[in-house]
C-alpha cells in the first residue's frame, strides 16, 4: 500500500501533497463536511439546540391544546362554531307557562299548544339520536333570560328551538312563519358602506330558519308567512343558532280546529323535527366543504 500511494502522489498537484493539516484552503467543502472527525465535535451544540427547539415546539403545542380544550370545557360558547363542530344537542323552548299563558283564541290557549308539540319534538329528536334539553315540561313559569341561560349552558354544540303558536286581530290572519335574528342586517347601509358590495353571509340562524319554515311549509301545506329577521328576547340573546317558531294561529277558526287535533299537533312535530336534520345536514355538508379545501 505505502508504495502504491507514493507512486501515485508525484502525479498530482504540488499542494496537495502537502499534509492535510495545511492544505485547508484548496479542500473542497463538500469532502470537509464528510470528515467525522472534524464534523462531530461541531455538530454536538446545533444538535442540542435542535432538540430544545423541538421539546420547546411540544411544549407550546401541548400547552395551546390544553388550552383550547379547557376553553372548550367552561365557555363551548365563545369557541368559533368552526371548532365546536356539528351540534349535538337541542334546547326545546315551550314558550309561555304559568301565569303566562300566551295567545287565546277559539278555546285554545297557547302554553298548552307549545308544551304538547314540544314534548313531542322532543320525543321525535331523542328517537332519532340528538340530546334534546326542555326549558320547561310542566305549566311552569320561566323567565326569557332563564330561557337563553339554558341554551347558554349547554356543554356540547347546540341550538335553540322556541316553540309557539300565533294571534291576530285580524281572525282570516294564518299561516305558519319562523324568526331568527341577524344583528348585521340591521346595519345601516352608510356605515357598511363598500362592504355591502359583497353579500353578507348567512346566519346560521338564518340557515336554521329557512330550512325549518320550508319542511313546515311542505309538510302542513298552510300559508307561507316567510322567515322574518326578529329582535325576539330569547333569539338576540342567544349565543347558539337559535329560530322561533309560529305554528299556527289560535284566532283562526280553521287552524284552530286542525291546531286542536293530536294528529294534527304531531304533524307539526314531525315537521320541525324534519327542519332540525334539514338544518344538520347543511350543516354536516358545509364542515365537510371545509375539511376538503384544507391542504393536508
Ligand atoms: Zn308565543
Amino acid at each position: 500500500m505505502g508504495r502504491r500511494l507514493a507512486v501515485k502522489r508525484p502525479a498530482r498537484s504540488p499542494s496537495s501533497r502537502k499534509p492535510h493539516g495545511t492544505v485547508r484552503r484548496r479542500r473542497p467543502t463538500s469532502r470537509r463536511k464528510g470528515v467525522k472527525k472534524t464534523g462531530a465535535p461541531a455538530d454536538r451544540p446545533r444538535f442540542q439546540v435542535r432538540r430544545f427547539l423541538s421539546l420547546l415546539g411540544l411544549a407550546m403545542m401541548l400547552y395551546a391544546s390544553g388550552s383550547l380544550l379547557w376553553l372548550l370545557l367552561i365557555r363551548p360558547d365563545i369557541v368559533p362554531p368552526y371548532f365546536s363542530g356539528l351540534f349535538r344537542a337541542v334546547v326545546v323552548d315551550a314558550g309561555h307557562g304559568g301565569k303566562d299563558r300566551g295567545a287565546a283564541g277559539n278555546g285554545l290557549i297557547e302554553k298548552e299548544l307549545t308544551l304538547d308539540v314540544a314534548e313531542r319534538v322532543g320525543r321525535q329528536l331523542r328517537e332519532h339520536g340528538l340530546q334534546v334539553v326542555m326549558t320547561r315540561e310542566t305549566d311552569d313559569y320561566l323567565s326569557l333570560a332563564e330561557r337563553v341561560r339554558v341554551g347558554a349552558d349547554q356543554r356540547v354544540p347546540a341550538i335553540f328551538l322556541s316553540i309557539h303558536f300565533n294571534y291576530a286581530k285580524n281572525r282570516s290572519a294564518q299561516g305558519v312563519e319562523t324568526f331568527y335574528y341577524n344583528v348585521n342586517e340591521e346595519v345601516p347601509a352608510e356605515i357598511l358602506g363598500d362592504a355591502l358590495l359583497q353579500a353578507p353571509p348567512m346566519s346560521d340562524s338564518e340557515v336554521f330558519a329557512q330550512e325549518m319554515q320550508r319542511e313546515l311549509v311542505d309538510a302542513l301545506g298552510v300559508p307561507d308567512r316567510g322567515v322574518k329577521n326578529r329582535g325576539f328576547f330569547v333569539l338576540r340573546h342567544s349565543r347558539i343558532p337559535a329560530v322561533l317558531v309560529e305554528g299556527g294561529f289560535v284566532t283562526n277558526a280553521r287552524e284552530a280546529a286542525r291546531l286542536n287535533d293530536p294528529e294534527y299537533r304531531q304533524r307539526i312535530a314531525d315537521a320541525i323535527e324534519d327542519g332540525v336534520q334539514a338544518y344538520r345536514n347543511v350543516m354536516r355538508q358545509r364542515m365537510n366543504d371545509l375539511r376538503r379545501k384544507e391542504p393536508s
